[in-house]
C-alpha cells in the first residue's frame, strides 16, 4: 500500500494553499481533488475579494493559479475521491472511489461546503448567468439592479442587506409567514426600504433570454389556494444554507449539528492527533481567503505533528 506523509482532502482554497505550505516545507503532500476540482469558485465569474488581484479574477482562473503554484512546489495533486477515512489506526487510510488504499501519517481535511440549492432545472439553466448563492462574491455585478435572495436565515438577511446596498431592489422570498433569523438581522431587513419580504412565497423557476430576466413565484395562501405570478429581476441569490461535506468522518471527529468539523480552540487541530480539519470547520466566515487561511493553518500544523512521530 502507498503511504504518504500528508494526504490533502479537497481542492478548494483551503486544499491548494495547505499543498503550497506543505510543499514548502518539503512533505511532499498527497492532494484529492474531489467531486469538484477548484471548489465552489470554479462556479462563479469574477472574484473581486482576493487579496492580490486589483483587477480581479475570473474564479476558475484563480484556483488554477493556486493549483499551479501548489505544483510548483512538489505537491501529487490527484483526480479522484476520497470515500472512506480510517482515523481509528496509525497510519490513517484512506480509500479512493477506484477503490485504491493509501496509508497516511496525517490527514487535512479541506472539503469545504457546497451551497444549497433549490434543485430547480433553472438554477443549473443559469448557473453564472444570474444565479449564485454569494452575495458576497457576486453582489456587486448588481449594481442598481433588481434581485431576489430566497431564504429566511442569517444569512438571507444579512446577504439582502449586503445586496440592498447595491441593487435598486431586493425581494427576500421566505416559505414560512416569518424569518428564521436573530431579532436584529430581521429588524435591519424590516427597516431597509428597498427590501420587500415575500413570505410564504416559494420560487418554481426562472425565465430569461439572455441569463435571468426574472422569477416563477408561487404564494401558497393555503391548501387550495396558491397563485402564481412572475416578477421581472437580474439576479438569484440563494440563501438556503450550505452543507459541510463531513460525512464521512462524522463517525471518528465531532461535528457541530450541521456538519462543520469541531476543532479545537480555534486552530485546525481536531481530537484525533494527525487529522486536521480546514475549511470544513468554518460555518462563520466562508470566504476564499479565510479557506486559504485555514489551509495555511492545518499545513503549519501538520509540519509540526510530522516532528513529534
Ligand atoms: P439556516 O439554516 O439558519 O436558514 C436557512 C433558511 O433557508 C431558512 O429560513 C429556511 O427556511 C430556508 N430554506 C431552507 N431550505 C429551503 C427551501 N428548499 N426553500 C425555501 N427556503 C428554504 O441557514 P443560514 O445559512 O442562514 O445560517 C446558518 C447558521 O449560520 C445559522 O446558525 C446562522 O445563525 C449563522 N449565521 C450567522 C450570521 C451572523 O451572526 N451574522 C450570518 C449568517 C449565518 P425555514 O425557516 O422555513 O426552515
Amino acid at each position: 500500500m502507498e503511504r504518504v506523509k500528508c494526504l490533502i482532502i479537497g481542492s478548494g482554497p483551503a486544499g491548494y494553499t495547505a499543498a503550497i505550505y506543505a510543499g514548502r516545507a518539503n512533505i511532499k503532500p498527497v492532494v484529492y481533488e474531489g467531486l469538484e476540482p477548484g471548489g465552489q469558485l470554479t462556479t462563479t465569474t469574477t472574484v473581486d475579494n482576493f487579496p492580490g488581484y486589483p483587477e480581479g479574477v475570473d474564479g476558475p482562473q484563480l484556483m488554477e493559479d493556486l493549483r499551479q503554484q501548489a505544483l510548483r512546489f512538489g505537491a501529487d495533486i490527484r483526480s479522484g475521491i476520497i470515500t472512506k477515512a480510517e482515523l481509528d489506526k496509525k497510519p490513517f487510510v484512506v480509500t479512493t472511489d477506484e477503490g485504491t488504499q493509501i496509508e497516511a501519517d496525517s490527514v487535512i481535511i479541506s472539503t469545504g461546503a457546497s451551497a444549497k440549492y433549490l434543485g430547480l432545472a433553472d438554477e443549473k439553466k443559469y448557473a453564472g448567468e444570474g444565479v449564485s448563492a454569494c452575495a458576497t462574491c457576486d453582489g456587486f455585478f448588481y449594481r442598481k439592479k433588481v434581485v431576489a435572495v430566497v431564504g429566511g436565515g442569517d444569512t438571507a438577511c444579512e446577504d439582502a442587506t449586503y445586496l440592498a446596498g447595491l441593487a435598486k431592489k431586493v425581494y427576500l422570498v421566505v416559505r414560512k409567514t416569518y424569518l428564521r433569523a436573530s431579532k436584529i438581522m430581521q429588524e435591519r431587513v424590516l427597516n431597509t426600504p428597498n427590501i420587500e419580504v415575500l413570505f410564504e412565497h416559494n420560487a418554481i423557476g426562472l425565465y430569461g433570454e439572455k441569463g435571468v430576466e426574472g422569477v416563477h413565484l408561487v404564494k401558497r395562501k393555503g391548501e387550495k389556494d396558491e397563485s402564481y405570478y412572475d416578477i421581472p429581476i437580474d439576479g438569484f441569490f440563494l440563501a438556503i444554507g450550505h452543507k459541510p461535506n463531513s460525512d464521512i468522518f462524522k463517525s471518528y471527529l465531532e461535528t457541530d449539528e450541521v456538519g462543520y468539523i469541531k476543532t479545537i480552540n480555534g486552530t485546525p487541530l481536531t481530537k484525533i492527533p494527525g487529522v486536521f480539519a480546514a475549511d470544513v470547520a468554518d460555518p462563520r466566515y466562508r470566504q476564499a481567503i479565510t479557506a486559504a487561511a485555514s489551509g495555511c493553518k492545518a499545513a503549519i500544523e501538520v509540519e509540526r505533528y510530522l516532528t513529534t512521530l
